[in-house]
């Protein structure tokens, strides 16, 4: 059975990560896409409320498990039997940082593969906090996040510029 962990912040989960996740199921028995806990960021969504939205968002796809962790990926791996770290890579930004991180992780953990996965060229420039400052300055962000998750994003976004406009 080949086992691989998609690890992330998704926070929120957007199509980009979702045509990951899609295009990782069909390369492995079984993913496993695991909320990392990032102490150092504010996330804009608790990790359960990130967790439940990729359960809804992957719903349609066996093969796939939502997970969280808070340690070294390379130790979940390898307790979960992972054989494959997925990444996806976008133009330009992730490639240092995640050259680096595969060389960490497989120092940490040497049966450990990272596999990178090309963004899709319509989700090449997306990310989580590009959607999130989009989504402050009201501009339309249907096409970059799952249907599901759209209005519960929009809403989010409504309470924090109310509760911004209170503490004026
Ligand atoms: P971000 O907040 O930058 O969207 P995450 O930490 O949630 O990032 O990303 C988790 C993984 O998904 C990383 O490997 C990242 O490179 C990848 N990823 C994020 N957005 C996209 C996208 N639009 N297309 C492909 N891969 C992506």
């Amino acid at each position: 059975m080949r086992i691989a962990v998609y690890p992330g912040s998704f926070d929120p989960v957007t199509n980009g990560h979702l045509n990951v996740i899609e295009r990782a199921a069909r390369l492995f028995d079984r993913v496993i896409v695991c909320v990392m806990v990032n102490a150092e960021k504010k996330p804009l969504f608790s990790l359960e409320e990130r967790e439940g939205f990729l359960r809804l968002v992957c719903a349609h796809l066996p093969n796939v498990e939502i997970d969280s962790y808070g340690g070294l990926l390379a130790e979940y791996a390898k307790a979960h039997h992972c054989c494959t770290i997925i990444k996806g890579l976008r133009a330009g930004s992730d490639f240092e940082k995640e050259f680096q991180m595969a060389m960490i992780n497989r120092r940490l953990n040497p049966d450990l593969e990272s596999l990178f996965l090309t963004a899709e060229h319509q989700y090449m420039y997306l990310s989580s906090s590009a959607v999130k400052e989009l989504g402050f300055y009201g501009a339309d962000v249907s096409g970059l996040l799952p249907p599901q998750i759209v209005e519960q994003f929009k809403q989010r976004i409504r309470n924090i510029s109310d509760d911004k406009e209170n503490e004026k």
